[in-house]
Order: structure tokens, then C-alpha cells, then sequence
């Protein structure tokens, strides 16, 4: 199938066929025991991702990576006249939940080779925030896209100063490690997601957070749980109904023994790509930082400019090779957040340049642990001989 067969972007069921059995068996457990809320696979799981992420790290299994950055905020009390800056071009969900609290979102711009939060962007919006006085900076959220680490010396030298909460969106990212540590310790709080197509991926909704902060930890144990207090009837703050599904974290279980190889994958399928787009006029996605180990969910290149990567798509599509999109529009240019881009900084703002430009020459390729060289290969003689015309 390596000549000629469809190349998709992603492929969950590969994995699937290794531990059916394995997954099937902790299912039949949940079956069993019945305790579909709260069951113990949601300790065990919280206690192995801990774990995973080193030494103090407390982990926090909820519904999903969007209501892991609500409750994350929450915990902070954030919300009316509060500033959240985080980047321009992610995915939605990083924006959204700053708005459902009340606060205001500050769109930060990237940088052109990492696609993340440009710290020297995001010093300026802060001064620029603080000189108006409307609204106080309360938070950064930094996202790892696509897998590449963000800069987070960079951010958390900034936050430090700011006095403000450095909330890591990993939801791309989770394995993904920065100076030998790894996505979780990091930031003062991060987000997980466990969506089906993430690097680590549950059937269904499912997400965590990670914290060093024992304190911020039993928050988020509280605000998942509707703010319950030391008995279920006993109600200390607002909260949500946030929890993980016993069931999802027993698939999450099953695929944990399999998640270190397929991270080795990951990285080697993405050297693969760097080594054989490099100096081809098709951007790699690349960071300052010396030791960043990549988890990625998607490969992503950005071309010269919008009709290469239109040429790029076609040629794939002729091939019956899949690629996407990620993401067509930045944040500030999306109907829903308009309005509070426009009253984030009133008076002049810096251009978006680079999110607004990336948004319409990026593409992302075909990743997943299971990829063979040979697709790879082809992908990559489609685009460099879609790139010579
Ligand atoms: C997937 C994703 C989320 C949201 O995760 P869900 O589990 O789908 O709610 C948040 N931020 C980023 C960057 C994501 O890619």
C-alpha cells in the first residue's frame, strides 16, 4: 500500500489492535465493579501520570482539556476585568474559557518558526494592558502546539514578574519535555486533553490537570465536583460537574504501557520529515530551545505563502494523501472573540502579523506512531515536487 494506498492524517485503530485484549479487560473490570464516577482506574491513572511527569507532580483526572484550563482559571478566581493573554492561533477551546468565566482574553502573537506565544509579544501586550489600567493581568496561557514545547523559561521569567499564573494548555503536547523536564512540571498549573486523536487518547472526553501545588491540586479536586468540601452535601465554592469517566480512564490505563514507544515513534517519523524537508523552502517547526523533546500529534509545515500550500493540498489530495488545516482562521478573526479582541487594548495594539500569516500557509501532514518511512517518504516527495512545480 506504500506506492499508492490513502494516507490518513491520523490512525487510532493501529493502536488499538495491540491491546485489545489488555483494553478489554479493564473494561470488564469497570463492568464488574460498577463505580462508573469516581472508580479506582481514575486514582490509579491520576497516580501514573503523576509519575510520569517526575518527582511532586499532582495530577487531577477531568471531563476534558477544556474544562481542565476552566478549572484551572477558576481555581485562580479569575474572571470579570481580568486579563488572560495567550496566543493567537490555537485552538479554540484555549480562548473560550477565559471568556465563559468573564475575563478578557489578550491575543498574543507567535513566532513564525515555532508557532508559540512570542514572549517579546506577549512583555509588550502586558505593559500596553497595564499602562490603560482597565483590566488586570492575572494569567498566560502557553500553548505547546502541534507537540513543540512553547518557550517556558521564557514565559514563566515573565508571569514571575507580573505576579501572574502560568497555565500551560499541553493538551498537543502531553510527553513533550523542555531542559530534561517533562510537560506538567512546568507550568504552575497544565492541561490535558485526552481526546481520541491526542498523543494520548481515551474513546470518548477526557482530560487532566497536573500541579507541583499540593494546594491547587485539591482545589481542582474540589471544583470538579461542584466545589464539594471533606462530605459530598457540603458546598464551598462554585464548581462544575468536571470529572473523568471511570471507563475512559480504564482505556487510558490500557494504552499507558504502549505511550513511551509510541512518543520514540512520534519523534522519530518527525526527524524523518525535518531531515528530509530541510532546505527545501518548506518551513520545519523548529524552537530556540536546545533540549526540547517533541510529542506530536501533527506535523505541520508552513509554506512561503498561501498558493504554495494550495498547490502542496492538491497534489496530496491527488495522491490520496490527507492533510489539514490547522487552524484556518487566528483567534481575534473568529466572530465569537471579535468584540473582545477589540476592547482587550483600545488604544493602538500591535497587528497580529505572524498568527494572521501562519493562518494561511500552514499544513499539516500525516502523523501517528504507526506511520511507516515509506509514507512518509511519499508524502514527502509529493510536497517537494509540488514545492518545484
Ligand atoms: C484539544 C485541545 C483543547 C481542548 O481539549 P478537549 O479535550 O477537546 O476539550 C484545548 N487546547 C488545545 C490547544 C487543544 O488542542
Amino acid at each position: 500500500m506504500t506506492d499508492s494506498g490513502p494516507i490518513a492524517l491520523f490512525d487510532i485503530q493501529a493502536q488499538q489492535a495491540r491491546i485489545r485484549a489488555e483494553l478489554e479487560r479493564r473494561i470488564a473490570a469497570v463492568l464488574d465493579h460498577g463505580r462508573y464516577i469516581a472508580g479506582p482506574e481514575v486514582e490509579e491513572l491520576e497516580a501514573r501520570l503523576a509519575a510520569f511527569c517526575g518527582e511532586g507532580v499532582h495530577c487531577v483526572g477531568v471531563s476534558s482539556g477544556t474544562d481542565a484550563l476552566q478549572i484551572a482559571l477558576m481555581a485562580e478566581g479569575i474572571g470579570r476585568g481580568d486579563a488572560v493573554f495567550l496566543p493567537a492561533f490555537t485552538y479554540t477551546a484555549t480562548a473560550e474559557v477565559a471568556l465563559v468565566l468573564g475575563a478578557t482574553p489578550v491575543f498574543v502573537d507567535v513566532e513564525e518558526t515555532s508557532f508559540n506565544l512570542d514572549p517579546a509579544d506577549l512583555e509588550r501586550r502586558i505593559a500596553l494592558v497595564r499602562a490603560e489600567g482597565r483590566l488586570r493581568p492575572r494569567a498566560v496561557i502557553g500553548v505547546d502546539l502541534f507537540g513543540l514545547p512553547a518557550d517556558w523559561p521564557a514565559i514563566l521569567a515573565l508571569c514571575r514578574r507580573e505576579g501572574m499564573f502560568a497555565l500551560d494548555d499541553a493538551a498537543q503536547a502531553f510527553g513533550a519535555a523542555l531542559d530534561g523536564v517533562r510537560l506538567g512540571a512546568w507550568g504552575d498549573a497544565t492541561a490535558l486533553s485526552f481526546y481520541p486523536t491526542k498523543t494520548l487518547g481515551c474513546y470518548g472526553d477526557g482530560g487532566a490537570l497536573l500541579t507541583r501545588d499540593a494546594a491547587r491540586a485539591a482545589l481542582y479536586r474540589s471544583l470538579r465536583t461542584h466545589g464539594e468540601g471533606k462530605t459530598r452535601y457540603e458546598v464551598l465554592r462554585i464548581g462544575m460537574n468536571g470529572r473523568l469517566d471511570t471507563l475512559q480512564a480504564a482505556v487510558l490505563l490500557a494504552k499507558l504501557p504502549l505511550f513511551e514507544e509510541e512518543l520514540a515513534a512520534r519523534a522519530r517519523i518527525g526527524a524523518l520529515y525535518d531531515a528530509r524537508l530541510a532546505g527545501s523552502g518548506i518551513g520545519i517547526q523548529e524552537t530556540r530551545q536546545a533540549r526540547a523533546v517533541h510529542a506530536r500529534g501533527l506535523y505541520t509545515v508552513r509554506f512561503p505563502d498561501q498558493a504554495a500550500r494550495e498547490r502542496a493540498m492538491a497534489a496530496l489530495q491527488a495522491q490520496g494523501i490527507a492533510a489539514g488545516i490547522y487552524y484556518p482562521r487566528p483567534l481575534h478573526r473568529q466572530p465569537a472573540y471579535a468584540e473582545a479582541h477589540r476592547t482587550a487594548i483600545r488604544g493602538e495594539a500591535p497587528p497580529l502579523v505572524v498568527s494572521e500569516s501562519l493562518a494561511s500557509r500552514v499544513l499539516s501532514l500525516p502523523m501517528h506512531p504507526y506511520l511507516g518511512e515509506a509514507e512518509v517518504e511519499r508524502v514527502c516527495s509529493v510536497l517537494l515536487g509540488a514545492a518545484r512545480g
